[in-house]
């Protein structure tokens, strides 16, 4: 990604995550992704005159947890607003949000951007309900119709607004990375972007280096962090584009079109963004006292960094693994489970990380897919370690384990097969005699000078034996036949 020749780009996120409460923000509604349209839904949620809304607990500490994740200053009093707008998808025609007295402010989060570690200012962490959701059928049975399903509205979110500090759009994605497996990682919200359970608008200006920020424009509508960098580089292009025809920025708010990979407008900043704040006159200011925020603060779990710290130091990992293992929680589990299972950390660590990531990342599929296979996965780790079977068996075995749901154990499975490896030199001699026989013009090749042309043999060795030479010994076993 490359910013316009001359400019620099100036990037601030907001990131809406939804909270993992059991209901929703101000009603008993449950808070559940995927029910039948509008059947999670009740007086309150949709805004009926009269109906009356009550703060939940969960969400309340659920958001403080996060402040302190970003080492925010929790404030000791709190209150909410209406942030008034017309939409179809918010039936009481305003939001409850936080406006002048956010919950949570000035917090910072350290990221490891290509360009090295860096900080990002939070300038604020926000609880406020989420609204619902337009479907927009086009095709000719739905005849064009929009649907409007209000499951959503009231689920509890917390906004989370970064300082402009970000100067690249892979800045603003190492900044997603790691907010996301902050959030995981301290169980506020289960992050899944296809859900929308984690979502961002991202606001870009460009300037020549050194210059004061230039005017921003917003880009909604992102649903991948891959997205949002798409989308700053464009947006960032789209200014220079104006600027250096004479032009000038308008403050607006754009959508991201993901298909044709471009920005188009949504609204501009004069007609759209007098949201007429008031405080919100159905609930009272809350309080969030020292002695329940160092509560939460003594239970926060473990945050991926210090996760990543502590593989250094105790296991003796190597920096760059620990980054690895620890970016998503669910990876970190399943290397302690490997390690639970008796593996060395260093084993565990390129197991998971040569072998169970490409399996995922082949398959698409989440870390948990390992975890009813861990003894056996380490059972076939511990007997590549030991010698027992080579690694071409190691990598079928591993298939086996993951594509059965049988549970042989995998001493049984090397026996009854005969994966064992085989290293006795009398049992693979007669097969080297073969291989040897059998490929007179690479012995060719070898004798006439070129030394490589003994891995080739090497392979025939394996093929030959389904995998289960041990290749040193083939290979010494090769050199002595070959004079
Ligand atoms: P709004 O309510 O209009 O969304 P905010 O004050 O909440 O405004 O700011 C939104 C975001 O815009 C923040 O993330 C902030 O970092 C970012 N931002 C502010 N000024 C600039 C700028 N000049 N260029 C890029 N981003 C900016
Ligand atoms: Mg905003
Ligand atoms: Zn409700």
């Amino acid at each position: 990604m490359s910013a316009p020749a001359g400019w620099e780009m100036v990037i601030g996120l907001e990131v809406h995550c939804q909270l993992k409460t059991r209901t929703k923000l101000f009603c008993a509604c449950p808070n559940r992704y995927g029910a039948d349209p509008n059947t999670l839904v009740c007086p309150v949620c949709l805004g009926l005159p009269g109906a009356l809304p009550v703060l939940n607990r969960t969400a309340f500490e659920l958001a403080i947890r996060t402040g302190l994740a970003l080492g925010c200053e929790v404030a000791a009093e709190t209150k909410f607003d209406r942030k008034n707008y017309f939409y179809p998808d918010l039936s009481k025609g305003y939001q409850i949000s936080q406006f002048d007295r956010p919950l949570n402010r000035r917090g910072a989060l350290a990221i490891d951007a290509p360009g090295g570690k860096m900080t990002v200012g939070i300038t604020r962490a926000h609880l406020e309900e989420d609204a619902g959701k337009l479907i927009h059928a086009d095709g000719e049975e739905a005849g064009g119709f929009s649907f409007v399903d209000f499951n959503r509205c009231g689920v509890p979110l917390v906004e989370i607004v970064s300082e402009p500090d970000m100067r690249t759009p892979e800045e603003a994605y190492a900044y997603l990375m790691a907010l996301k497996s902050l959030l995981e990682y301290v169980e506020v919200s289960d992050c899944d972007m296809e859900k929308g359970s984690l979502r961002c608008d991202a606001n870009i200006s460009i300037r020549r280096p050194g210059a004061p920020f230039g005017t921003r424009t917003e880009i909604k509508n992102l649903n991948s962090f891959k997205a949002v960098a798409k989308a700053i580089e464009h947006e960032a292009h789209r200014h220079a584009g104006i600027l250096e025809a004479g032009g000038r920025i308008e403050q607006m708010t754009l959508t991201w079109d993901a298909v044709a990979e471009k920005t188009l407008p949504l609204r501009s900043k004069e007609d759209a963004h007098d949201y007429r704040y008031f405080p919100e006159p159905d609930l009272v200011p809350v309080t969030a006292p020292a002695d329940l925020q160092d509560r939460i603060r003594a239970a926060l779990p473990e945050p991926p960094a210090a996760r990543r710290e502590r593989y250094v130091r105790e296991l003796g990992l190597p920096p760059y693994d620990a980054g690895v293992l620890t970016a998503d929680k669910a990876v970190a589990e399943l290397f302690d489970r490997l390690r639970a299972e008796g593996l060395p950390p260093k084993v565990a660590s390129n197991w998971v990380m040569s072998r169970l990531l490409a399996v995922l990342n082949d398959r698409k599929l989440g870390p948990a897919i390992f975890l009813p296979k861990v003894t056996r996965i380490a059972d076939i780790a511990k007997a590549l370690e030991a010698k027992t079977i080579t690694n071409q068996v190691a990598g079928e075995l591993l298939a086996w384990v993951l594509d059965s749901v049988e549970t042989e154990t995998v001493a049984a499975r090397i026996a009854s097969l005969g994966l064992a490896q085989v290293s006795d030199a009398g049992a693979l001699e007669a097969i080297v005699r073969e291989v040897v026989a059998r490929n007179p013009k690479i012995v060719a090749d070898y004798r006439g000078g070129k030394p490589s042309a003994v891995q080739a043999l090497v392979g025939q060795v394996m093929k030959d034996t389904k995998g289960k030479a041990n290749a040193t010994v083939a290979r010494e076993l090769l050199l002595k036949v070959l004079g």
